[in-house]
């Protein structure tokens, strides 16, 4: 049976208003006041000064240029020091924590602002055009997608089009209704009852995810992106909070948190849902006889991602990259994506385009 693993990067979403990577603190520097839900205006503008005054002072960085400045040196001193217990320049160890949870606030509020739902897009005829495929083979498992994006354009997609009663969207790992009232159930047990699933995996973690530090349960719901919760209703683990209503003074240790995998060369992968989310994603890989890139660049900082491709892509599996006009360079320039890919799958076989994953979209849909 052939398999394919569909693996999504930023360039997947970037058509339906996500924002890049490299164009997170442009984004972050640009929201205005009026334009924030009052619930986090306050904490938003707070934390930006705090991380304004981070940028000038300690990463000594003029304002013009904040937004030329990388994530990940932003993100991996900071990591460091935290690690090592060291300050950072002017900052000690216990700030530190504090500032890099003001960071990941400021993207999230700020992806919580632009990401809005589109109808008629590729990513609803993609949606679409897989769950078709998966009811036509209930018995075997065509394909799976592994993203490395934030968002959930596709999650919402996926669960918008899937007949509850039919199928699920499994995200591979444990997971637990965020809210009560709503049926989580795992891809396993969706197939025991005869049902489909759909395997979205998620390698740096999701916005509607929250993450309970004490139990390690993983917190799901859909279309309702709860990473925000961390930072506005400050939501706490219920089943933490019933087993253990005495001991839990204050937080107990129970706040959920967000998970989202933060750009830094000290990646934190420990969470055991996001072992299991790697190992499954290696185990699909495995099992692939081709792999479709879809607006990835495979960029050296995803180096965790690398070596799994590295670790579990078969010899002969066929690799087919879609990229944007935008992305097209010499293949011999040593910086270009192309190269990059080349250079990194070797003799396998592997064919590129640069219609863009819009395109591609269209072309697979009509081929049926
Ligand atoms: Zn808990």
């Amino acid at each position: 049976m052939d398999k394919i693993v569909y693996i999504l990067g930023a360039g997947f979403s970037k058509s339906a208003n996500a924002p890049l990577q490299s164009e997170l603190i442009k984004e972050i520097f640009n929201i205005k006041n009026n334009e924030l839900n009052s619930d986090y205006r306050q904490i938003f503008f707070e934390y930006r000064e705090d991380f304004k005054r981070f940028l000038s002072n300690t990463m000594f960085i003029d304002e013009m240029n904040f937004e030329k400045v990388c994530l990940e040196d932003i993100y991996t001193p900071i990591d460091r020091c935290i690690i090592d217990n060291l300050a950072f320049r002017n900052i000690s160890p216990k700030e530190l924590i504090d500032l890099r949870q003001k960071i990941n606030g400021l993207i999230i509020i700020m992806l919580n602002h632009k990401l809005t739902r589109t109808k008629g897009n590729h990513i609803e005829k993609f949606s679409k055009y897989l769950i078709d495929i998966r009811k036509k083979n209930i018995n075997n498992d065509p394909f799976a997608i592994i993203s490395t994006n934030w968002d959930i354009l596709i999650d919402n997609s996926l669960k918008s089009e899937i007949i509850s009663s039919e199928g699920v969207v499994d995200y591979c790992c444990y997971t637990t209704p965020y809210n009560t009232n709503e049926p989580v159930m795992p891809g396993l047990l969706a197939l025991g009852k005869g049902k489909y699933n759909i395997k979205l995996l998620k390698l740096h973690g999701s916005m509607n995810w929250l993450y309970c530090k004490r139990c390690q349960r993983l917190f799901v719901t859909f279309f309702e992106k709860i990473a925000l919760n961390e930072y506005v209703t400050r939501p706490i683990c219920r089943l933490c909070e019933r087993n253990f209503q005495n001991e839990l003074t204050n937080d107990g240790g129970a706040f959920l948190s967000s998970q989202l995998i933060m750009p830094t060369f000290l990646k934190d992968l420990n969470n055991v849902q996001l072992k299991l989310i790697w190992q499954n994603a290696g185990i699909e890989l495995a099992e692939a006889s081709k792999i479709v890139f879809l607006g990835y660049s495979l960029p050296m900082a995803d180096f965790e991602l690398r070596q799994l491709l590295a670790r579990n892509v078969r010899h002969n599996a066929k690799i087919e990259v879609v990229l944007h006009s935008s992305d097209k360079t010499s293949s011999k320039n040593s910086n270009s994506t192309e190269y990059r890919y080349s250079s990194f799958f070797g003799k396998r076989d592997i064919s590129f385009s640069y219609d863009g994953v819009e395109e591609y979209v269209k072309k697979i849909t009509n081929a049926r």
